[in-house]
Parts: structure tokens; C-alpha cells; sequence
């Protein structure tokens, strides 16, 4: 019988769902026992052109429609994705292994938002009148074109909808390539715009592993990229644009600090540490995987931390009591477990965790390395699974510097009752997505992107407005024109 995943072909082009069975069959894993349930083909350059085609001649139509129209189209899908929730998260599940207890609120919740914000933003995207005596300039907000959208695994829903819906509210159309371990969701997000109203070509999916990815953007029709992706896939896909000359964005990988002072609330702190760690199996970019504790307050934090992490309810992803699932492949568990070892060989001192869970599926205990230095590997290296190393500090300009050397600038976290310090020691940090008091708040009215390695242009907010759309100035002259001869 057919898994309720499978969908009902690989690629959605042009309105509709479209199969080419020639392309290499991607298996389709459940994360949480290892079972495949469905089955999609990456794109053949035959779909590739078709999706490429179909959404440059689709774009033209779309960028003629007011922006109050467009925006409509994108908050009729929020509606529709929220009435859908419960099932857009159990797919979610089912594409990622992430819990229902986490899907249910982070996934197509926050995909609706975006197309809600975007949607409403839509119909006020103007330009500026700047007088100049008689003459005058006036400036329009264009769209770039046709854009290409390529998502990490972590968050498919999200991801896709966090690039769609200010690609269309700006009047450009897409074609979005899912990371090939988490194929099924963007393609309901395809789906949902069209019967939402958006007109067929305007927002595409194809499947495939980075050759397809690489298809797409190095099209000389592409006129912008939009990748959610580790850093050494970044430097290539950015290098790849610079050819074309087309505009990026680039949401990297981090090592994000979290720096907790001796005056913090302890329970606080640890639940920074916890959310900035362990949510969706420490899968997430921006997590705080650095965690600088004070040393007066090192002890009770590492004793509050490993009573609270053993309330970790690790298992069934599908059953809403389950707080920790697993890794989203067994790639991604052996590399986080090789990361665990290292940890161990390095002298970290391990406070909880440390291995496979005793369970079908790729879990992996939720772990936390105390003592650990600057220099270890799991103090350098983006492990991108739940691995927290605690690091001592003394004073606030050292744990500034040591913060800042790294070459990601994706997040950072400091968590004090002193608010000069707090702001002091934020403005102080190389990072672009920051939080005080908090960890890994991602509300869509925020700007959400890294500094250094860990990327280029800003997500979510306004900002995003301005990495998916151009500037055109018009100067008109009222008298004659005087020229020299
Ligand atoms: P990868 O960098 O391996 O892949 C990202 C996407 O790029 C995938 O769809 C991949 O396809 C595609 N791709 C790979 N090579 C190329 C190429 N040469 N040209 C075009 N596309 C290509 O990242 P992961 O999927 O492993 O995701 C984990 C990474 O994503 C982590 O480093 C994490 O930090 C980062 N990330 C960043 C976020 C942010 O917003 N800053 C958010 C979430 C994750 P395929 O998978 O099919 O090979």
C-alpha cells in the first residue's frame, strides 16, 4: 500500500504535479525507524527547463498585478496552510523526523506567517518622489525576475515559504529545489499557492541533489539565488551567481555563542541553552552550540542543565509527548556521533548523553560537554546535531573576543539581569540574528541572517523586501534640455 506521503509525482511545474520518471530515484527515509515511505525522481534537464521556462513567462503576468492582488493570493495560502496545520505537520514529520510537539507550531505556522506578513506588505511597495526644483525623480520598486530558491533540510516547509512568499509579494516568480533528503513538503506549499490563486508557473518545485541546484543557478534567465545551506555549498553557489551576475542570499551555517553571566537567571539560562541546543535535535542553524558560562555560576548551571535535559522525552515523533526525535538521516547521526567522539578524545568532560539512543530510527541522546576549550573541534566545528559545549569564562571583554573568533556570524545570545551589559555586550559581537534574555526567537517581523562566513543579505522583516526586489529612478526634466553643442 502506498505510504500517505508518497506524493503524487516528484515536481510541481506550471500549476501542476509533474513526473519524469528518467530522473535518479530519490529514496524518501522516515527519520524515527528508518523506513522508506515514498519515492520522488530528481529532475532530468528536460524538468529543469520546463520549470526555468514555465516561471520566466509566468513572471511577467505576475509583476503586472497589483501588489494588493498578489498580496491576497499569498494570505488566502496562510489561511489555507493553518486550516491544514495538523496535516502539513504530520508530513512535515514524516520529510524531517522532527517531533509533532515541535511541528505542530514551527513549520507550516511559521510558513503561514510569512505568506501572511508578505501577503500584507504586498500592496505597499512604492517608491520615493524627491523633488528637485522643477524637475524631479521618482523611484519604483521593482522585481528582480525570476528567482531560485534552494533549502537545507532542517525546516522544509518553513524554508521554502520563507523564500516564497517575498519572492512573489515583490512580483517575481520561482523555482524552488528542496534539499534532496527532505523533498515532500514544499511541494504542499506549491500546491497551496495555486489554489490560493496564484497563477500556474509562478511558484515551481523540482526535486534533486546539488547538480539540479547547480542547473538552476547557473541559468543565465536566473536572476537571483536563494540558498538556505551549509557554508562550503554557500562559497560555490555564491561563486556560481557572481558569474551570472545575479543577486543572492546566502542563510548559512553558525557556531553561535550564548553567553550566560553569574547574575542570570539559572532556570532562564538553561532553557536558552536547552532551546538554543536541543530543539529539533540541535538541527538548527542559529543555535548557541557555544555555551560561555561564568565560572560563578558554572556548577549550578551544569546541575540544573543535566536534571532538566534528563526530562527529555525521546521516541515516537508522531505522539505529541514526544519532545526529542531523531536525526534526519543516519549520514547526519554517524557525522554528529564522530563529533561526540572527537569531543571525548579532545578531554571534554561529558555531563550527559554521549551516544545513540537504544531505538529504531537515528536518535542520538541529547549531550553536553563541559570544560571544553577554545581549540577543541566541537567548540570550531558546526556539528549541526545536539551536542552543547560549556566553556568557562572569567571576565567580559575575554568572552567577547574568544564570541567573536570564529569565521560564522550567525546568531549570538546573552543572558544577564544588567541591561547596559546586556546591550553592551550585543553591540560588541560579530552576529546578525541576536537575542538577550532568549535564545532562537524567529518571528517573520524580525530580520533573520548571518555576518562573516555564515552569510550574505537578511531574511524575514522589511529587509527581505529589498534582497528580492531592485530600484528604479526616473528623472524627469520639466525645462529644455541644454547640452554643450
Ligand atoms: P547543504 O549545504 O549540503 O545543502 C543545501 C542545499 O544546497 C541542498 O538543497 C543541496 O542539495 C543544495 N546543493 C548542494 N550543492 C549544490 C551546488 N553545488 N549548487 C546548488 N545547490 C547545491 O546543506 P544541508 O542540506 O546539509 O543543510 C545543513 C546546513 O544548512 C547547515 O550547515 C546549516 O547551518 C545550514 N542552515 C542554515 C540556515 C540559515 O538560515 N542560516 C537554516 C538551516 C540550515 P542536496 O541536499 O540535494 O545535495
Amino acid at each position: 500500500m502506498t505510504h500517505p506521503a508518497q506524493p503524487k509525482a516528484s515536481h510541481f511545474i506550471n500549476g501542476e504535479y509533474v513526473e519524469d520518471t528518467a530522473g535518479t530515484p530519490i529514496p524518501v527515509i522516515y527519520a524515527a525507524t528508518g523506513e522508506q515511505i515514498a519515492t520522488v525522481h530528481a529532475a532530468t534537464p528536460a524538468i529543469v527547463e520546463q520549470a526555468l521556462s514555465t516561471a520566466k513567462e509566468a513572471q511577467k503576468e505576475w509583476a503586472k498585478m497589483t501588489g494588493t492582488e498578489r498580496g491576497r493570493v499569498l494570505r488566502r495560502a496562510a489561511d489555507i496552510m493553518r486550516e491544514r496545520n495538523h496535516d502539513l505537520s504530520v508530513l512535515e514529520t514524516y520529510d524531517t523526523g522532527k517531533p509533532l510537539q515541535e511541528t505542530l507550531v514551527a513549520d507550516a505556522t511559521s510558513g503561514a506567517d510569512a505568506l501572511e506578513y508578505f501577503g500584507g506588505l504586498a500592496a505597499s511597495l512604492t517608491g520615493e518622489h524627491i523633488p528637485l526644483g522643477e524637475d524631479w525623480v521618482y523611484t519604483k520598486r521593482e522585481a528582480l525576475g525570476l528567482c531560485v530558491g534552494i533549502g537545507a533540510w532542517n525546516y522544509p516547509t518553513q524554508i521554502a515559504c520563507w523564500k516564497g512568499a517575498p519572492a512573489l509579494a515583490c512580483g517575481n516568480s520561482m523555482v524552488f529545489k528542496p534539499s534532496e533528503t527532505t523533498p515532500l513538503c514544499a511541494l504542499k506549499v506549491a500546491e497551496i499557492l495555486i489554489e490560493a490563486g496564484a497563477p500556474a508557473g509562478v511558484f515551481n518545485v523540482v526535486q534533486g541533489m546539488g547538480e539540479v541546484g547547480g542547473a538552476l543557478v547557473t541559468d543565465p534567465r536566473v536572476d537571483k539565488v536563494s540558498l538556505t545551506g551549509s557554508v562550503p555549498t554557500g562559497k560555490k553557489v555564491y561563486a556560481a551567481a557572481a558569474a551570472g551576475m545575479k543577486h543572492v542570499t546566502m542563510e548559512l551555517g553558525g557556531k553561535s555563542p550564548l553567553i550566560i553571566f553569574d547574575d542570570a537567571d539559572v532556570d532562564n539560562a538553561v532553557g536558552g541553552a536547552i532551546n538554543g541546543n536541543f530543539y529539533s535535535s540541535g538541527q538548527v542553524c542559529s543555535n548557541g552550540t557555544r555555551v560561555f558560562v561564568q565560572k560563578g555560576i558554572k556548577e549550578k548551571f551544569l546541575a540544573r542543565l543535566a536534571e532538566r535535559t534528563g526530562n527529555a522525552i525521546i521516541g515516537d515523533p508522531m505522539d505529541e509527548a514526544t519532545s526529542f526525535g531523531p536525526m534526519v538521516t543516519e549520514n547526519q547521526m554517524n557525522i554528529v556521533l564522530g563529533y561526540i567522539e572527537k569531543g571525548k578524545a579532545e578531554g571534554a568532560r561529558l555531563i550527559c548523553g554521549g551516544t545513540r539512543a537504544d531505538k529504531d530510527g537515528y536518535f542520538i541522546e541529547p549531550t553536553v560537554f563541559a570544560d571544553v576549550t577554545d581549540d577543541m573541534t566541537i567548540a570550531r566545528e558546526e556539528i549541526f546535531g545536539p551536542v552543547m559545549s560549556v566553556l568557562d569564562f572569567d571576565t567580559e571583554e575575554e568572552v567577547v573576543a574568544r564570541a567573536n573568533d570564529t569565521e560564522f556570524g550567525l546568531s549570538a545570545g546573552v543572558f544577564t539581569k544588567d541591561f547596559t551589559r546586556a546591550h553592551r555586550v550585543i553591540g560588541n559581537l560579530e552576529a546578525g540574528s541576536c537575542f538577550i534574555n532568549s535564545y532562537n526567537d524567529a518571528p517573520v517581523e524580525a530580520p533573520f541572517g548571518g555576518v562573516k562566513a555564515s552569510g550574505v543579505g537578511r531574511e524575514n522583516s522589511k529587509e527581505a523586501i529589498k534582497h528580492f526586489s531592485q530600484v528604479k529612478s526616473v528623472y524627469v526634466r520639466m525645462g529644455d534640455v541644454e547640452a554643450a553643442f
